[in-house]
This record gives structure tokens, C-alpha cells and sequence, in this order.
């Protein structure tokens, strides 16, 4: 018989699995508050549990965990671990030191089936879902290396659409905050535009910050550049970004990926500007990061100040990320979860 990874049980699928071996609920509790809090790797580890029991439980069940094929450091600090998963499949995700934050990305997909133009993960097609454990044990896998450093933030922006494994996710953030006990302040999912999911979102998952990669400011150039646009149009995701239940004090973050001579132009920061009235906003600029093959450049730093000097000077709040991890391939979309 096929054992059974704990790890890929949900409360209630565990509760389950602990009554039908005859055990009693605070079995489960103790399970949970082992795995997700003290991240043990096996069975074996859990003190709390008498001898007997650990090994009851090793005839039926394990604790399954990612393995690690290959951990890069960049000159900057930024490292960029390529995981594999039980079937074999790979996925990547990158921590990002900056000052007293340590801050993870994760990946919500095997590739990607949104095939952005700019995105070198698009490239890849869409490989599978991941499941919810698999989000999850990405955080508790990099945690282990990192100890005892916490990470302290964690953002769904790395190889996938979120809100196209949206169940899935949506699982992975109750375990990440119940469970690893994070807070959703400290959480940030972001979204090509998967409009009727960002509804959804707000309705079915614990309140996490909402990230918006937008990217063009017509109709026209984003068809061409993110093909979900043809699907759901700029006006369609802002309607959902303005209908987004945000807490006192919290911005939706708008993600702009700086593309010399297609969306950096003056009237592109104006018309950004006009777009986002009304929303509790903040963007991050982000100058192009290269890859092989790439059919875009990235502007040069006096256009890129420019645009955003034109965003502040009408009290938006831009930023411009510095891409880390560029030497690695571990910067905004460079993932491809190679192993070579
Ligand atoms: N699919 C989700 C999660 C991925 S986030 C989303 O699109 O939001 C990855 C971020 O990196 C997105 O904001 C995307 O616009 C940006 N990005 C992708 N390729 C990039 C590149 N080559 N240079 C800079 N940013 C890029």
C-alpha cells in the first residue's frame, strides 16, 4: 500500500486519517504544531510522541519534503533554491535579503500557461499545479536552511498564476497563516489579472496583500504583451482591484515592468496615473530584467527616473525595484527551474 504523506492532508483530511487509525483529535493538533512550526522532516523527529505511536504511524504515513537540487548565491545576497518535487518535476524559489527583512518568493505553478511576452517562464508552457503542500513545503524547506534567521515575508511571485491554482493557494495561505503561523499582513499574492478571482479571493482567503502586475496602460499594448488581457480587459481588473476589500492603511501594489519604447513612454506614466485614481495604490516600476533570446531591452536609467518622477509629481507612490538576483537568473521573471 502507498503511504500516505501527512503533509498533503488538509485539517480535515488528517483529522480523518488520525480517527481511522484510532487516535485520538489532539494527536492531529500536536502533528500540526510539529510539522508546520518546528518543521521536523520525519516522523521520528516528533518528540511529543511516544515511541509506539511514531512508529504506528511510520507503518501508514511520512512526512514528505522537497528536495533540495541546487542552491545559487548571488553577489547580492539573494539565493535561488530549484526544488524537486515528488513526481520529479522542479520548481524554484528565491530569498531575498533587504536590510531586517528576509523575504521569500514562492511558486504556485510548474510553469505557466499565461505566456507573457517578457517573462521567461512563460516560455516554458504550463507544466502542472502545484499542490498545496508544495507551496507550502517551500516555505518550510528554505526556513530549515535559512534557521535561525525567520523569514519574515512571503510573496506568490514566482514561477505560475496564483489565481489559475486558485483552490490550491487559497489552501496554502489557511496553512501558511494557521499553520506556519504567518501573518497575512506579511503575505503578498500577485496576479497577472485574473479578475473574478481577485473577487474571489477576497471572499475565500485570509486577507493577504493584493499584487497587480499591469504592465501597459492600453488595451492595445497589453493584448499584445499579456494575453490574459484579451480575456480580461484593463477595465475589467481595475473594477476588481477597486472592489477589493483593503484594511485601513493597506495599497494594492502595481507591478510595471519597464519596456524600452513599448509602455515607458511619457503618456504611458500619465495615463497610468489616470487609471489608477481612486485606488489605494503603489507601484513598483520594474526596469526589464533580460534573458536569451528576449524580444525586449530595457530602458536606460534616465527614462526609467523619468516615468516615475512623472508618477510622483502627481502623489502616487512609484517605486523602482532593484532586481536582485540578476546573476543568478533569480530576478522577476527569470525563473525556468533549470537544472543545468
Ligand atoms: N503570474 C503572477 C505571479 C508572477 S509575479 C503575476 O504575473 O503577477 C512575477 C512578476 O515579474 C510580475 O509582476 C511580472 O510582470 C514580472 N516580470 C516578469 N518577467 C519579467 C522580466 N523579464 N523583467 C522584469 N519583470 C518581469
Amino acid at each position: 500500500m502507498k503511504k500516505t504523506n501527512l503533509k498533503a492532508l488538509s485539517l480535515q483530511e488528517l483529522q480523518y486519517f488520525f480517527r481511522a487509525e484510532g487516535l485520538p483529535a489532539f494527536r492531529t493538533k500536536q502533528l500540526i504544531h510539529w510539522v508546520y512550526e518546528r518543521r521536523v522532516e520525519d516522523l521520528g523527529s516528533i518528540s511529543e510522541y511516544a515511541k509506539a505511536l511514531r512508529e504506528k504511524l511510520a507503518g501508514p504515513a511520512y512526512i514528505g519534503n522537497l528536495v533540495l537540487l541546487k542552491r545559487l548565491t548571488s553577489a547580492d545576497g539573494t539565493e535561488k533554491y530549484l526544488w524537486e518535487l515528488e513526481d520529479g518535476q522542479s520548481i524554484e524559489s528565491v530569498l531575498i535579503p533587504d536590510d531586517d527583512r528576509l523575504t521569500l518568493c514562492i511558486s504556485s505553478q510548474a510553469g505557466c500557461a499565461l505566456k507573457c511576452a517578457f517573462c521567461l517562464t512563460g516560455t516554458l508552457g504550463f507544466v502542472r499545479n502545484l499542490a498545496a503542500h508544495e507551496i507550502v513545503d517551500q516555505v518550510i524547506a528554505a526556513s530549515r536552511l535559512m534557521d535561525p534567521r525567520q523569514i519574515t515575508n512571503i510573496v506568490l511571485m514566482g514561477m505560475g498564476e496564483p489565481l489559475m491554482n486558485f483552490d490550491n493557494v487559497v489552501e496554502a495561505l489557511r496553512r501558511l497563516t494557521e499553520w506556519v503561523k504567518i501573518s497575512p499582513r506579511r503575505i503578498t499574492l500577485s496576479t497577472a489579472g485574473v479578475a473574478p478571482r481577485i473577487h474571489e479571493l477576497a471572499q475565500k482567503g485570509p486577507a493577504v496583500n493584493l499584487a497587480v502586475s499591469l504592465n501597459a496602460t492600453t488595451n492595445e499594448i497589453r493584448d499584445r504583451i499579456m494575453p490574459i488581457n484579451k480575456t480580461y480587459p484593463i477595465e475589467q481588473l481595475l473594477a476588481a482591484c477597486r472592489a477589493f476589500p483593503l484594511p485601513p492603511r493597506r495599497r494594492i501594489t502595481f507591478e510595471y515592468v519597464l519596456l524600452k519604447g513599448v509602455n515607458d513612454t511619457d503618456d504611458d506614466a500619465r495615463r497610468l496615473t489616470v487609471l489608477l485614481k481612486g485606488i489605494p495604490a503603489k507601484i513598483n516600476l520594474i526596469p526589464f530584467n533580460p534573458f536569451p533570446g528576449a524580444p525586449f531591452e530595457r530602458p536606460d536609467d534616465s527614462r526609467v527616473l523619468a516615468f516615475q518622477q512623472i508618477l510622483v509629481d502627481r502623489k502616487l507612490t512609484a517605486l523602482i525595484r532593484k532586481s536582485k538576483g540578476q546573476d543568478i537568473l533569480a530576478a522577476c521573471g527569470q525563473l525556468k527551474a533549470e537544472s543545468s
